[in-house]
């Protein structure tokens, strides 16, 4: 695999330095410099914008089953490109190169979703008030899209924020993460290879808060759409009311997983050991406060340890590896202080706990047990390899534990009981649930959270519909 040369794209132009300010961009498992990242200047986002006005009247225009088949063929190219595009996720974010893989074709498949959708961006017929008079309701794209995409998805993030833009008929200026720039890259370089004309999308990188600052008190982004942390969020969300602009925001969790008493423990184990160390646990719908029926937990903690120690960590790029470094080397001191803090607390340290030794930035699957709610990590997203584990007694109690937080993004539940279920689906606050199942994402459903977790959806219906505004008509 050969680390692409690194650019900006902006009104069709791959620009590529020019004496721009750089950064440098890291391989997290071998600590090597990739590249170097140009930084864009308030003149290139000037004339991004710029491109985007220019742009708007002709792509809107474009007959939706036209923008479509542009869509579906970025999707096509994407799976023609796949394992050269996963490796390059894996060398820039860390996850294995199973996980990039399997994102890769997620990512084509929100293309393939919003071509599709596009076309189906229905309005209504009202029924008639009077003769002759007729009322209807059409749905309009909003107009030019800002999103600003985080690392922990390169491939899956940048394509969300790109298909719903595009597909709605808007053009978009996205900011991914400086972290892993050529995956972001390499997805909207399929787009332009299948024919998004030049001025439609736009991929700049920079310091976050002035790139954010800049595109999002411009008044010709009409929508924002942010993944991220909520205080950034927070700081987002606030700038868009400025210009009243619609938002989408996609922010942390922490997600509840209660596991009741009759289920095959061993097999909700191996489920549960999986998506906790799923990209080192640094997924915004990451299983972390594990509540586990009293009659189960001392097996529950042992074989979940057990796992944990077991689990093969490396270089992301070896098929054998089964969890890869922390992206950056930020995460590293975060994740020892919550753990720190937790056994200061009284938790008990079931695994890991500790950087591994050598280049990289590898930190040991941790397991921690019997922590109060006072420890930070019972109460701050953990975004990392850490799976916290307490038991409880009976189904209110659960129910107030998973509820306690301002989050309510995902949440998970692991029961054979028909009448549970139902109870759990209306009682537990999150937008997305898994009832014995960590599969929460798929291009046809919403994906977002309520509370404090943000607002609005990526993919389904409702990410086509972030991208619109309604209109009504009325005609006598
Ligand atoms: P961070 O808050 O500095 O950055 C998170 C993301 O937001 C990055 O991609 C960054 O480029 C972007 N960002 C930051 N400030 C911004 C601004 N003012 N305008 C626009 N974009 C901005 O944190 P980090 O150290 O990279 O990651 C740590 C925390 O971020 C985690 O603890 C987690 O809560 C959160 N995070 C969440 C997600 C998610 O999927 N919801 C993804 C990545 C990070």
């Amino acid at each position: 695999m050969k680390y692409p040369e690194l650019s900006l794209l902006i009104d069709g132009e791959w620009i590529t330095g020019g004496g721009r300010a750089t950064v440098p961009v890291i391989n997290p498992a071998t600590e090597e410099v990739l590249g170097h990242l140009p930084l864009a200047t308030a003149a290139d986002l000037d004339r991004a914008l710029a491109a985007c006005q220019r742009a708007y009247p002709a792509w809107r225009a474009m007959a939706p089953h036209l923008r479509g088949r542009i869509l579906h063929k970025a999707a096509e190219l994407l799976r023609e490109r796949a394992e050269e595009i996963a490796q390059i996720a894996t060398v820039e974010e860390g996850k294995t190169i199973h996980e990039t893989r399997i994102e890769l074709g997620m990512a084509a498949e929100v293309f393939t979703w919003y071509a599709e959708e596009g076309r189906r961006a229905y309005g209504r017929v009202l029924p008639q008030r009077s003769p002759g008079v007729r009322m209807t309701v059409v749905k309009e794209p909003v107009g030019p899209v800002a999103g600003f995409a985080p690392w922990n998805f390169p491939l899956g993030n940048p394509a969300r924020k790109l298909g719903a833009a595009l597909g709605a008929g808007c053009p978009v200026i996205v900011k991914p993460a400086e972290e892993t720039p050529a995956s972001a890259l390499a997805i909207a370089k399929a787009l332009v290879d299948a024919g998004v004309p030049a001025g439609v999308i736009h991929v700049v990188f920079g310091v976050p808060a002035e790139v954010s600052q800049h595109l999002l008190t411009s008044p010709i982004i009409r929508a924002m759409s942010f993944t991220g942390s909520i205080p950034v969020g927070k700081a987002l969300a606030k700038l868009s009311a400025e210009g009243m602009k619609r938002t989408t925001m996609e922010l942390g969790g922490h997600a509840p997983v209660l596991v009741f008493d009759d289920v095959d423990v061993e097999a909700v184990l191996d489920l549960a050991v999986a998506a906790k160390f799923r990209n080192a646990g640094q997924v915004c719908v990451s299983p972390t406060r594990f509540f586990v029926h009293e009659s189960i937990y001392e097996r529950f903690v042992a074989g979940f340890a057990a796992r944990a120690k077991a689990l093969p960590v490396g270089n992301g790029l070896d098929e054998k590896h089964r969890m890869g470094p922390l992206a950056h080397d930020r995460r590293l001191p975060a994740v020892e202080a919550m753990i720190q803090d937790a056994i200061a607390h009284g938790a008990k340290l079931q695994a890991g706990g500790h950087r591994l030794p050598g280049k990289g930035y590898f930190f040991a699957p941790t397991v921690l047990s019997d922590i109060p709610d006072t420890a930070r990590i019972m109460n701050d997203e953990p975004f990392g390899p850490i799976a916290v584990i307490n038991p409880f007694k009976d189904f209110d109690e659960v129910i107030q534990k998973a509820n306690r937080l301002p989050y309510g993004l995902a949440a998970y539940a692991f029961t054979q009981s028909a009448r549970r279920v139902n109870l759990l689906g209306e009682q537990i606050e999150a937008g997305m649930i898994g009832i014995n199942s960590f599969t929460i994402a798929v291009p046809e459903s919403p994906f977002g959270g309520v509370k404090e977790s943000g607002h609005g959806s990526e993919e389904g219906i409702e990410g086509l519909d972030a991208c619109m505004v309604t209109k009504f008509i009325t005609e006598s």
